[in-house]
């Protein structure tokens, strides 16, 4: 299986509670390479256009109030299958019906508030890593 790049975030419910080296604990175990990593505090601009695949859903509004309210932690991991098998590490989006060890059944919150983001496609993984990061800011 080839090395590929996906693209993740800890979100702000993780960053209040300290909880970015456990997180990154969990991510470097399943054996996914963080090859670029920044703590940013995003904009309201930033967050709408990152999530605008969902702006229709009722929850939109919530999601772009919680991602912009404290700083996240935005990486590019790298391994086999990397978009795959981070979905894998992260868990179900719902940290009820989160598989045991995986990051959302560890720290999440709620369905709302659920620790990280991962692309769920190669194709968006491309375009996320490129809102936030240029090609000499990762290093693999
Ligand atoms: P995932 O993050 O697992 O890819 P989605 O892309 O479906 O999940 O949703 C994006 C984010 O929106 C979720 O991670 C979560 O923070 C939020 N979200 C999704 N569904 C709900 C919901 N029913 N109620 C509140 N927030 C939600
Ligand atoms: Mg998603």
């Amino acid at each position: 299986m080839a090395v590929s790049r996906t693209f993740s975030i800890i979100k702000p419910d993780a960053t209040r509670r300290n909880l970015t080296g456990k997180v990154n604990a969990v991510i470097e175990d399943a054996g996914l390479r963080i090859v670029a990593q920044k703590r940013v505090r995003l904009s309201e601009a930033q967050a709408k256009t990152f999530y605008e695949v969902h702006k229709d859903r009722p929850f939109y509004g919530e999601l772009v109030s919680q991602m912009t309210a404290e700083p996240v932690v935005v990486q590019v991991l790298e391994g086999e299958n990397a978009v795959v098998r981070y979905r894998e590490v992260m868990g179900s989006t719902n940290p009820k019906d989160a598989a045991e060890g995986t990051i959302r059944k560890l720290f999440a919150l709620s369905i709302g508030e659920n620790s990280v983001h991962g692309s769920d496609s190669p194709e968006n993984a491309t375009i996320e890593i490129a809102q936030f990061f240029s090609d000499g800011d990762i290093v693999g």
